[in-house]
């Protein structure tokens, strides 16, 4: 059969072939310490359930009404983003999407013409450069400096903006690297940014799971021109462990969220009516369980950090958000006689039976990414792994 070339030129997702080994492995009776997942491992707060259960008594359970979103939904958004973001925002600003990875597709296809530049910090999330190929622009990856923790400095930003820039894609905390921009550091980037005719989205999945005192900040909470130039991304699936679901939103400037909302018509028609009633119970409902899980994942954070940079010869960044360590284990390929993170993660699979996703999936070969959302006894074990396979 032939495939359109779009398809065929999609870099398939780096951690597909290691996770299916491992599940192999499993199967076979081995005992794995997975570091792979991408999701809480958490389930769902119950009176969020109970919101979606309820929802389908009631009979919803039709097409959402409209598609970029039932009324509630919209307005549960503007709620939490004005109470934690402070953001002000009116329903017509805002999409809701069946997860935050459709909100960031649907913003690329209405801004990005063929050849267009998106920039991308490395590490990058691994969807965000396929994401722009998709619509034929071009990632222009730029990255920072390890010991800054690879967060941008803005002349590094400025830099890599050209006429073709149309859009960047800031994600604070990150995945992969669990790193957060401090409030001043997004301002600083601002500055730049705020000069020029591009769009910036800000992708904020993580934002409930940061642990620094000060968090972190919107770029649209900068200043009233970054407010005009934002798209703000977030979704349910990771600050309430909702990744099953497939509900998120975006909220912007009118004319990109209608452009988006077309789009969504002739694509999904929405998220499903139902999970955005589920939405409205997460966002305007009891976020005791948000704190719950943040704690937790701070201690976890903090426990394979420190038992990571205990090995020699292994640099990580501090993770101040998210669910992910990001450590720097080049030290050990020349001695392993690997030639970069997707063979040191076949023999870490094999020899010490622990899966990590390779670095080279979010731009830095040198670096693996370990997840927290598992327990601490299973980091524990995992870590004392890497550092036996690495010593
Ligand atoms: N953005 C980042 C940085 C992510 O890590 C993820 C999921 O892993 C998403 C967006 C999309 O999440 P979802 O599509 O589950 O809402």
């Amino acid at each position: 059969m032939k495939l359109s070339e779009r398809v065929t030129s999609l870099t398939e997702s780096a951690t597909l072939a290691l996770s299916v080994r491992a599940g192999r492995m499993r199967a076979e009776g081995v005992d794995i310490v997975s570091f792979g997942a991408g999701e809480p491992d958490f389930d769902t707060p119950e009176p969020i359930k109970r919101a979606a259960v309820e929802a389908l008594r009631a009979g919803h359970t039709g097409y959402p009404k409209p598609t970029s979103g039932i009324p509630a939904a919209k307005q549960a958004v503007c709620t939490k983003l004005a109470r934690d973001n402070n953001l002000t925002y009116v329903p017509e600003q805002v999409i809701v999407t069946a997860g935050g990875k459709m909100a960031i597709y649907l913003a690329i296809q209405a801004l990005v013409e063929p050849g267009d530049e998106v920039i991308l910090a490395a590490p990058y999330w691994v969807s965000f450069p396929e994401i722009v190929k998709l619509a034929g622009g071009k990632p222009v990856v730029v990255r920072g400096d390890e010991p800054r923790d690879y967060r941008l400095a803005p002349d590094q930003l400025a830099a890599a903006i050209t006429p073709r820039t149309r859009a960047v894609i800031l994600n604070s905390p990150s995945n992969p690297s669990g790193v957060t921009y401090s409030p001043k550091e997004v301002r600083a980037l601002a500055e730049v940014l705020v000069e020029r005719d591009l769009v910036v989205l800000s992708d904020e999945t993580y934002e409930q799971l940061c642990f620094t005192q000060e968090g972190t900040l919107s770029y649209g909470a900068v200043s009233e021109r970054a407010y005009a130039q934002a798209l703000t991304i977030n979704t349910a699936s990771k600050s309430y462990a909702m990744t099953g679901w497939r509900i998120a939103y975006a909220a912007g400037p009118v004319e990109l969220i209608a452009a988006m909302a077309k789009l969504q018509t002739q694509t999904t028609s929405g998220a499903a009516t139902f999970t955005q009633h589920a939405l409205v119970e997460a966002l305007t409902g009891d976020q005791t369980q948000v704190g719950v899980m943040r704690a937790e994942f701070r201690r976890r954070g903090e426990l394979m950090h420190a038992k990571l940079c205990a090995i020699s010869g292994v640099r990580c960044p501090t993770p101040t958000g998210a669910f992910y360590c990001f450590p720097n284990v080049s030290a050990a390929y020349a001695r392993l006689g690997v030639d970069g993170s997707k063979a040191f993660c076949e023999r870490l699979l094999e020899e010490a039976h622990v899966a990590a996703v390779p670095g080279i999936a979010f731009g830095l070969d040198e670096h693996i990414r370990v997840s927290f959302a598992t327990s601490p006894e299973q980091i524990e074990k995992g870590i004392e792994r890497i550092a036996r396979f690495l010593g």
